[in-house]
């Protein structure tokens, strides 16, 4: 099995489709290509961002994942859904457990699905926010990792993410580090609302000038 997450968390990079496409397309028909896109949402305004449902046919081993955790907030009812063959659903469905996506959380999916205005609204506030602590971030010399989901990956070295996190906490603030992930002179920080960006930007300088 290969397992992509497009775009990726926690550095909120993504597979351009010319890439994407031709790597699948290589892949052994004994191997299954799991693409991940939980952030998916925020990431088809990116240029070149795959489009893979209208290719399904064509790459008959790849399952799509998709959440309604992110962009569509409803993480506490534990929703998602998988895109297949019917091969592979099949296959899913004899180990799948009875009940595994209750009936509420089933229901407010579909309504959430029927409310486009609240995804664009989302996105968009999204976007303008990752807009504004890029730029704060990186007046003051930050590095950020371009992201095309709804978090940054923000460089805090000479300081290790734990530090910074540990830092953070103490004025109410709750950032990610990111060691266990390989990185330790990272941070992952979550787009809030305005307000909640603006918080975490006045904060970080704070810590950030006070060493
Ligand atoms: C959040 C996330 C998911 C979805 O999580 P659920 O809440 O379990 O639906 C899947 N993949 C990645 C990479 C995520 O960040």
């Amino acid at each position: 099995m290969i397992f992509l997450a497009n775009p990726n968390n926690p550095t909120g990079s993504y597979i351009r489709s010319r890439d994407l496409i031709p790597f699948l397309h290589q892949i052994p028909s004994s191997v299954l290509a799991v693409v991940d896109e939980a952030y998916l949402e925020y990431a088809l305004a990116e240029p070149d961002y795959p489009r893979l449902i209208p290719r399904m046919d064509d790459l008959p081993n790849l399952i799509l994942l998709r959440t309604f955790s992110k962009a569509y907030g409803l993480a506490g009812l534990r929703v998602g859904y998988g895109i297949a063959q019917p091969e592979i659903i099949a296959a899913l469905e004899r180990i799948r457990p009875p009940f595994n996506v209750n009936m509420v959380g089933q229901v407010a999916a579909v309504a959430a699905l029927a409310d486009q205005q609240f995804i664009r609204s989302s996105v968009q506030a999204n976007r303008r926010g990752k807009i504004y602590l890029a730029n704060e971030l990186e007046n003051r010399g930050v590095t950020v990792i371009p992201s095309a989901a709804n978090f940054l990956l923000i460089k805090v070295a000479p300081y290790s993410g734990k530090t910074i996190f540990q830092r953070l906490l103490t004025r109410g603030v709750i950032v990610r580090p990111l060691d266990e992930y390989g990185l330790p002179e990272y941070i992952r920080v979550s787009i809030g609302k305005p307000d909640e960006n603006c918080f975490f930007i006045s904060q970080f300088r704070k810590m950030w000038r006070n060493g």
